[in-house]
């Protein structure tokens, strides 16, 4: 009877014998359940329970329960109510009634499909979003790499280049013409490297490979290099230069100084190159719970509109200017993405033809210097007297550079074109320290540094200072130099003054020292 009511009034039922099969029907899709009170009581209470539990987040499926007439005990409601959420119709039913909670029941059910079809959906579109992630995340990781390789392979040659215009620099004798085309090879070359290690810059800092140090370093000082390194490029452009670190004087700070003297630097080479008159100042103070550094200059300034931008890779606020003053636009977005690193900030505030001032407010810990201070100043670089060394190099054009450099240094120099070799000779005796280039062929630098160490060990002999040479640029390079074993690691392109200083002190040094960069 109840059947034909609800067919005539366009509701498919099926009727059920027992607690199970409704539990059965419920899973494989049925709308809503119909069930006397008494059938729920009597048994299978627990297999309903374990239905209802069991749906999903997006399901809330409708049972619906004849309660017999009279009033409900509260042990009944409480007995139901563990049960699951159920909708209770009195018996004798009323007809209107039945019919429209058991169609808003269906109506429910079906708005619910509509949840779990749009669930559904919006998970395909979270994971098809993810797999696009991930495509992209592969593919800078490969963009890094390849800039990394690419690097490698033009630093190389680019050794070759500016080391033998620095020997060509220093022979004589030259003619004005000839200095001047010597001077013009070495500038481009330069430039052409400031360029590619921009580029390395920025393809190591998207892919998360730059590790910031924390080392005690005085402020005061590192800024009063960057500005006599850039005083030059200002008395040029007759430009003031000045530098207030009062506040900081003589304070010690634990950080990168590495890092943060390439972003002052940046900063002040900007202000010196978008300054025509006036000039700038370089300005720290201690900040909060950091520091905050202020390049200040009177120049052409930023246009407000384009201010936002110019943290960009590759933008600049003004191409007719910048084409006056050259540049690629990186040094700010890598200057903004290594003082976040450090956990700062950097702001600018600029106004068209009254000039800019960039800060950075970076976390430096305040910390106790040490006794005795190294020597201020750039390391004076020694003649070297009379040792012998070992270069171990496969490509001529270095080959060249780094020995004519050692032998202007007073070095005489062998040279051996693979790792093997390399320790063939070095069984000798004959060597006072070896220039060890990492990638050769036959057997690598590294394999070559690991066998010599191992010799020494096994035969109680000397360890030789070993420097390690490498067109990588990556911070790991310098790593598993040290790691094979070597004393101390120099990246190519290098100019005299570095490999000369880096010779010197290790030949001084006691036997088995690692030089910190
Ligand atoms: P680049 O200097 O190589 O162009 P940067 O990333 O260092 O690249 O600077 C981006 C742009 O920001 C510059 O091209 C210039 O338009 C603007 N800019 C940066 N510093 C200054 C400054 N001190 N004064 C005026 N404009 C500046």
């Amino acid at each position: 009877m109840t059947v034909r009511l609800l067919n005539s009034n366009g509701i498919a039922c099926q009727i059920c014998g027992s607690l199970n099969e409704v539990c059965e029907a419920l899973e494989s899709g049925a709308g809503a359940a119909l069930l006397a009170q008494e059938h729920v009581l009597a048994g299978g209470g627990d297999r309903l329970r374990a239905v209802l539990r069991q749906q999903p987040q997006w399901s809330d499926i409708a049972v619906i329960l004849l309660t017999p007439p009279g009033p409900d005990t509260a042990t009944t409601i409480d007995r139901l109510g563990q049960i699951g959420h159920m909708t209770l119709i009195k018996r004798p039913v009323q007809l209107a009634n039945f019919i429209t909670t058991i169609r808003s029941a269906l109506r429910d059910r079906e708005r619910q499909y509509g949840i779990r079809d749009y669930l559904a959906e919006r998970n395909r579109q979270a994971e098809t979003l993810n797999d696009a992630l991930q495509r992209a995340n592969a593919a800078n990781t490969a963009k890094s790499e390849f800039l990394a390789n690419v690097s490698h392979e033009i630093r190389t040659p680019m050794n070759a280049i500016i080391g033998l215009s620095h020997i060509l620099a220093r022979s004589s004798p030259l003619t004005a013409n000839q200095r001047k085309y010597i001077d013009t090879l070495q500038t481009s070359g330069e430039s052409l490297l400031m360029l590619i290690n921009d580029l390395l810059d920025v393809a190591k800092i998207e892919a998360g490979g730059i590790e910031i140090e924390t080392i005690p370093f005085q402020l005061d000082r590192m800024i009063s290099e960057v500005a006599s390194m850039l005083s030059v490029k200002a008395s040029e452009k007759a430009l003031f230069l000045t530098v207030d670190t009062a506040d900081v004087a003589g304070r010690w700070f634990a950080g990168d100084p590495t890092r943060l003297h390439q972003i002052v630097t940046n900063l002040t080479s900007n202000a010196v190159k978008f300054t025509r008159e006036g000039g700038v100042r370089i300005s720290a103070r201690r900040d909060g719970p950091g520091v905050s550094i202020a390049v200040a200059d009177t120049g052409v300034g930023i246009d407000a509109e384009k201010v936002g931008r110019i943290f960009e890779k590759f933008t600049q606020a003004d191409s007719t200017v910048t084409r006056q003053y050259g540049g690629t636009g990186l040094g700010l977005a890598i200057s903004k993405g290594l003082a976040e690193l450090m956990g700062g900030t950097i702001t600018v505030d600029s106004r068209v033809d009254k000039g800019s001032t960039f800060a950075i407010i970076v976390p430096l810990v305040e910390v106790p210097g040490p006794e005795s201070r190294a020597p201020s100043g750039p390391e004076a670089v020694e003649q070297g007297n009379g040792g012998h060394l070992l270069l171990a190099e496969d490509h001529q054009p270095n080959v060249l550079v780094a020995k004519t450099f050692a032998e202007m240094f007073g070095y005489t120099v062998d040279v051996a074109d693979n790792g093997r070799q390399a320790v063939l000779m070095w069984r000798t005796g004959r060597y006072d320290l070896i220039l060890m280039d990492v990638q050769m062929p036959e057997m690598d630098g590294l394999q070559a540094t690991r066998a010599i160490r191992e010799f020494e060990r096994t035969h109680g002999r000397a360890p030789i200072p070993i420097i390690g040479m490498t067109a990588h640029a990556l911070d790991s390079a310098r790593e598993r130099c040290l790691d094979a074993g070597m004393n101390d690691y120099i990246s190519k392109p290098f100019s005299p003054g570095d490999l000369q200083a880096r010779i010197t002190r290790l030949l001084k040094a006691p036997a088995g020292s690692t030089v910190k960069a």
